[in-house]
């Protein structure tokens, strides 16, 4: 398991978990207006892995506030980021709602229904700043408590810091957000960052694509603070790389997800491989990729495939940037976090 709903920083770890008993604000008065407008015959439904439990029951919510005649469908695709859009549900309905992400492409088709947490930040921030110095701060977040990133850095300037943000990149759509495969907002001129959000994940990506910066975690859901710690992922990626160093025959993997694709990046390792074959995938599990029976894979979908559930995978499982260690066109100290930019 991996990506952004998933282990760290998924949505367990964010307050939107059902084990929480929160209440989201689905905004059907929003979806039914799009439907009036739109003349909608069809309405369409996505939801990430932890929400789909609460899909029929929305999508009764919503029958009862439609026109009988409107089919209202619910996508059964699994989901774990704004990345991850039911494309043929999207092409197929009047009006597709996806819930659970901010929009990483904005689309008059698709109506994005972010479900924020609920939960306070304030408490576990000013245990934060103990390990803050005083002066400049960058300050992050994922999208779940994107609603709170006003509140979060009038706290810290009311106590003195000298909060820097800025969004980061088409990929974002917020300012000071990041996503397990975007970190640029914390390009800052700052020397510590506080990530406000759940998880372990994006602190680490934070960690690894700034190493010169000490990162505090403010994870207001498990109610804790630590700082951000890369040497155990660090000895595992190393072990990944050092053991795809004997393989003959590689899979690389281009995923056919909307906002997932580096067609480029696959089809370049391909050409100067010609011991590599080129899959095209979806969903990519350690179940899917046994019957190739390759000796390595480069995944160039998901990074969180390839970091958090790499070691389920029976072969390595590397990133691009760590291909081109194992096959010798780059150093190991080179090893750095696979990151996305742009949409598609
Ligand atoms: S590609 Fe990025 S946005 Fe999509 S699931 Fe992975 S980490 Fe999240």
């Amino acid at each position: 398991m991996s990506q952004d709903e998933r282990s760290a920083g998924d949505l367990r770890n964010t307050g939107m978990s059902l084990k929480h008993d929160r209440t989201w604000d689905y905004e059907l008065d929003r979806i039914v207006e799009a439907v009036e407008e739109r003349d909608a015959e069809k309405v369409g439904l996505q939801f990430p892995e932890g929400l789909k439990r609460r899909a029929p029951h929305v999508a009764d919510d919503l029958r009862a506030l439609l026109p009988d005649d409107t089919r209202v469908m619910i996508s059964g695709k699994p989901c774990y980021g704004a990345c991850d859009l039911d494309t043929y549900m999207m092409r197929r309905t009047d009006v597709f709602a996806h819930f659970g992400h901010s929009p990483m492409k904005e689309s008059e088709k698709i109506i994005y229904v972010p479900l924020f947490s609920n939960v306070d930040v304030l408490p576990i921030m000013e245990e934060s700043l103990e390990e803050l110095e005083k002066g400049d701060v960058g300050l992050v977040t994922t999208a779940q408590h994107m609603n709170k990133f006003d509140e979060m850095r009038e706290y810290l300037e009311e106590r003195g810091f000298d909060v820097h943000t800025r969004r980061g990149d088409e990929r974002l759509t917020h300012e000071g957000q990041v996503l397990g495969c975007n970190y640029a907002s914390a390009d800052i001129d700052a020397d510590q960052i506080l990530y406000v959000g759940g998880g372990k994940f994006h602190p680490l990506g934070l960690a690894m694509e700034h190493p010169d910066k000490d990162v505090v975690i403010a994870d207001p859901v498990n109610n804790v603070v630590t700082l951000a710690d890369t040497e155990k992922f660090m000895k595992q990626r190393y072990a990944a790389v050092h053991k795809a160093m004997d393989a003959e025959e590689w899979g690389v993997i281009f995923c056919t997800k909307i906002g997932q694709g580096r067609w480029e990046t696959a089809n370049e390792i391909v050409e100067n491989n010609e011991n590599a074959y080129l899959l095209t995938m979806d969903e990519v599990t350690p179940d899917r990729l046994t019957n190739f029976g390759l000796d390595a894979y480069v995944n160039t979908g998901c990074p969180r495939i390839t970091t958090d559930d790499g070691p389920q995978f029976k072969q390595p499982m590397l990133t691009p940037g760590e291909y081109e260690i194992a096959v010798g066109n780059k150093d190991l100290d080179e090893l750095s976090f696979d990151t996305f930019h742009g949409t598609w």
